[in-house]
């Protein structure tokens, strides 16, 4: 099964999340639980947490068809005690309200060594954040994302994903989100049939599919190897269709959110649409 949908607003609170996705047609959302440029917002309500289950409920969404977003703020990886001490705490409280809406996956970046320490140390910090947070949460599943490899943000290449997945103890609670945008500007050329079939093998070895806990579907305004994130609307980038028709034709790609974060948000419905017409019956 397919689950297609969209990082959809949760403002005036995360019940309104389903029923925004239900309304562009989505099988599948993400959603920020707490204003994410902040560090710390109220706690959620048990009214808001109720609604949100009923919801859910209402519109046939299951956790796994569910991908949270975590804060822009947080930096697992940061080289600064205080800092780091900060963006842990803010990350407890994100896996916490995940635990509270009954979801068992967190989307993040994994984090940036700010030029103050080395690759390997910044992607030691960063396990060591996600053993502390695993150890204070049950059942959600840190869900690391791989960037564009802008500044001095880590996770651009497979090989420092499988780097940190290697330190976490939990290997059951650790997972992977694509973002086919970051991955073409971090230089992985999906966009012609040799290159979308080595990067996912290269990702099977290298990773493992037992890893992906969703994709995140966006063209791309910045060319391959940029190293710039830019999203751009389906098949108006450099990415272009193809790549998307083989993510909806391929069987690895199944029962894993698959969220558009692409910026005309008006063209949602028909993006979500196209997506399913790609599919080859
Ligand atoms: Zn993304
Ligand atoms: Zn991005």
């Amino acid at each position: 099964m397919k689950y297609v949908g969209a990082h959809v607003s949760a403002s005036g609170g995360v019940e309104n999340a389903p029923v925004n996705a239900h309304a562009i047609g989505a099988k599948a959302f993400a959603l920020f639980t707490k204003n994410q440029r902040q560090w710390f917002s109220k706690p959620l309500t048990d009214k808001s947490i109720a609604l949100f289950r009923e919801n859910c409920e209402k519109y046939g969404y299951q956790p796994h068809q569910i991908l949270p977003h975590d804060s822009y703020l947080i930096n697992l990886g940061h080289p600064e005690k205080e800092a780091l001490e900060k963006s842990r705490m803010a990350f407890l409280d994100e896996m916490q309200r995940c635990e509270q809406l009954g979801l068992d996956r967190l989307n993040f970046h994994p984090g940036s060594h700010l030029k103050k320490v080395t690759e390997a140390v910044c992607l030691q910090t960063i396990a060591d954040s996600v053993n502390w947070a695993l150890d204070k949460t049950k059942g959600v599943i840190a869900v690391l994302e791989n960037t564009a490899g802008q500044g001095t943000n880590l996770g651009f290449r497979f090989e420092q994903l499988a780097a940190i997945i290697d330190r976490v103890e939990d290997k059951s609670r650790v997972g992977v989100c694509i973002d086919t945008c970051h991955a073409y500007t971090s230089g992985y050329d999906i966009k012609t049939e040799a290159g979308f079939k080595k990067t996912f093998e290269d990702f099977d070895r290298i990773v493992g599919f037992q890893y992906l806990k969703g994709m995140h579907l966006n063209d791309s305004k910045k060319e391959l190897a940029s190293r710039v994130d830019r999203h751009d609307n389906i098949g108006k980038g450099f990415i272009g269709l193809e790549a998307f028709r083989r993510i909806m034709n391929d069987p690895r790609f199944d029962d894993i959110p698959l969220i558009l974060e692409t910026p005309d948000t008006t063209l949602w419905p028909q993006e979500i649409r196209l997506l399913y017409e790609l599919m080859e019956a």
